[in-house]
């Protein structure tokens, strides 16, 4: 029970990795809030998770500061405090750079770095508020990509958003440091979920992943999760400021 007490909010966290580490920290003794912009799958996963443990579902737009502010007062009148961040909900949109229209680049934007600015914003404020009045500094975890290193022609606007991701996450962990707030990022790469399914849907998009990663696998959304798991509790207590990649060896 690693994360006993804790109360943590996983946003896009009614489906993909969001939802495997909900599960894995309620498994782990955390109380979860899933904030996610779709209503419906986050209801079922409130209902499916419920197993587990404590568990709240938000319905919830990063990208709009409104309901990160509603979302992080949701959050502490239901658990009376909020110690972990996982800023995961992300999407993606296939256009190289040549055709990428700039509203499809503002959506990528504002979801997977705007919304992630906010979220962490608005968490590390509570956090940097409770280590003043004595509390417990507590952790952020921003979801990167392989994407981050390794551009990929055809995701331009998702490989720059993921590449920002990891600048956010170092920034981060410098200003928060001085209060003992950790804020560290995963990197995975290609993971069987739906968002892996828009971009590579047919046997020869799997036949491409799986020669670029040497364990010759896709990876499980709970090998995402328990990574998350890692880095939210204490056993990476002196882990800031990092991406691990989790990508099954992925080095070009
Ligand atoms: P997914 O599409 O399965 O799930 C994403 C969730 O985010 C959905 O429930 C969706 O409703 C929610 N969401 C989308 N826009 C939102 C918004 N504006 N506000 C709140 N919630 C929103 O995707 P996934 O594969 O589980 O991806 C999760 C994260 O992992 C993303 O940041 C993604 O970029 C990253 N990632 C995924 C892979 C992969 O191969 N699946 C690889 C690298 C990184």
């Amino acid at each position: 029970m690693a994360l006993k007490g804790q109360v943590a909010i996983v946003t896009g966290g009614a489906k993909g990795i969001g939802y495997a580490i909900a599960q894995r920290f309620l498994q782990d003794g955390a109380k979860v809030v899933i904030a996610d912009i779709d209503e419906k799958a986050g209801t079922a996963a409130e209902k499916s998770l419920a197993e587990w443990g404590e568990v709240r579902a938000a319905v919830c737009n990063v990208a709009d500061r409104l309901h990160v502010h509603n979302l992080l007062a949701m959050a502490l009148g239901e658990f009376g405090d909020v110690d972990i961040l996982v800023n995961n909900a992300g999407i993606v949109h296939k256009a190289d750079f040549l055709d990428l229209e700039e509203s499809a680049f503002d959506r990528v934007m504002s979801v997977n770095l705007k919304g992630s600015f906010l979220c962490g914003q608005a968490v590390a404020r509570h956090l940097v508020e409770k280590v003043k009045a004595g509390g417990e500094p507590g952790s952020i975890i921003n979801m990167s990509s392989v994407n981050a290193v390794f551009a990929l022609p055809d995701q331009v606007a998702y490989s720059i958003s993921k590449g920002g991701i990891s600048q956010l996450t170092k920034v981060m962990a410098l200003s928060l440091a001085p209060y003992g707030i950790r804020v560290n990022a995963i990197g995975p790469g290609s993971i069987m979920t739906d968002l892996l399914k828009a971009v590579a849907s047919d046997k020869a998009a799997t036949k491409k992943i799986l020669s670029r990663t040497p364990l010759g696998r896709i990876g499980e959304p709970e090998e995402i999760a328990g990574v998350a798991a890692f880095l939210a509790s204490k056993d990476a207590s002196y882990v800031t400021g990092q991406t691990i990649y989790a990508d099954g060896g992925r080095l070009g």
